[in-house]
């Protein structure tokens, strides 16, 4: 049976501002109490993982990995992906069976890339290919929310604005012209559950609760300034209006990854930040040739064998095949 080559590229967040407790019921599977209702705006970039999906004959998934930070057992998104389609597809998963599902790592680790979000896309992807269950990206979408916030971005890609949990997708024209510079500590990782939990306990008082405004907070967003510049291109403006909540809590807890973003901030660059619950710090530049004068600037200003960088672009696409 035919087995499929997938590219799974990695998101950075261009926006990300925290509007209150999301308004269901929904509860998180760590505890910490609750979803946050959020208004993100996320971006492919170049950066992937390569994602082999092939049937083995078998009632198992099994899961290989590269990288030794990447569990292979239950606990991987991507089995769970694997684990929920056969669920919602019984009558496919006797009939075709089981998968081996290899991932190829190239995006870091609980960086705030989405690194495991986008393996997960990239099975719903190959095993909708696979079991020929012929689901279009919206009812894919549906699915994926199901397991993890920033999946259904990482299935369509480019650049949208997110709201709810993140899973509300309205797609925007996308800058991919401009290039980006990541920089990550290699020793330091960040729980995405523990940033929104520390968020709370912080800010739970700043958090809007009145249903009407956080609707109209959420709606303004598409009238929003960032919104304007990566629609009519104006870069040096979208640079300017980078934000991320969550260095709030992040940074201070970090101190080495606040004094990595002040490196970047000291290069000459369109604008930087930390991309979602970090602790991946990049900034965004005009030219692969700005990206690398910025990339060698901030390592020779940290000297630190321990920080690891990347120079890639925006992208305009979600999970491909390859
Ligand atoms: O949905 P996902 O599993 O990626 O979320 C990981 C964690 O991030 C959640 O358990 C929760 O603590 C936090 N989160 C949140 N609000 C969101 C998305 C994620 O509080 N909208």
């Amino acid at each position: 049976m035919k087995t499929y080559s997938l590219i799974a590229p990695a998101k950075i967040n261009l926006y990300l501002e925290i509007i209150g407790d999301l308004q269901t019921n929904q509860t998180t599977p760590g505890g910490g109490g609750g979803y946050h209702e959020l208004v993100m705006i996320l971006q492919s970039i170049g950066l992937a993982d390569r994602i082999e999906i092939s049937a083995n004959g078998t009632q198992e998934f099994k899961i290989h990995c590269n990288h030794p930070q990447v569990p292979i057992n239950e606990s991987n998104l991507a089995y769970k992906a694997a684990k929920l389609m056969a669920t919602e597809f019984a009558d496919a998963f006797a009939n075709y069976g089981g998968m081996d599902i290899t991932i190829e790592k190239n995006i870091p680790v609980a960086a705030g890339l989405a690194g495991g979000s986008t393996d997960a896309a990239a099975v719903f992807v190959g095993i909708n290919l696979i079991w020929k269950l012929g689901l279009t990206q919206p009812e894919l979408q549906v699915l994926a929310a199901k397991i993890g916030s920033d999946i259904p971005f990482c299935l369509s890609g480019g650049t949208a604005i997110a709201t709810g949990r993140g899973e509300q997708l309205d797609p925007l024209t996308s800058p991919h012209h401009l290039a980006v510079v990541l920089a990550k500590y290699k020793n330091i990782s960040v729980s995405t559950a523990w940033a929104y939990t520390s968020y709370r306990q912080q800010f739970h008082q700043t958090y809007i609760t009145d249903i009407e405004a956080v609707q109209s907070r959420t709606y303004k967003v598409h009238s929003s300034p960032l919104v304007s510049a990566i629609v009519h291109k104006k870069d040096d403006q979208l640079g300017k209006l980078l934000h991320n909540d969550l260095e709030k809590v992040v940074l201070p807890e970090f101190p080495q990854v606040a004094k990595l973003k002040a490196a970047f901030e000291r290069s000459e660059t369109l604008g930087t930040m930390m991309s979602g619950s970090g602790p991946t710090v990049f900034a965004l530049c005009q030219s692969q040739t700005q990206a690398q004068q910025v990339k060698q600037e901030v390592e020779a200003a940290m000297a630190d064998p321990d920080l690891e960088f990347w120079i890639t672009h925006l992208s305009d696409t979600g999970i491909g095949l390859q």
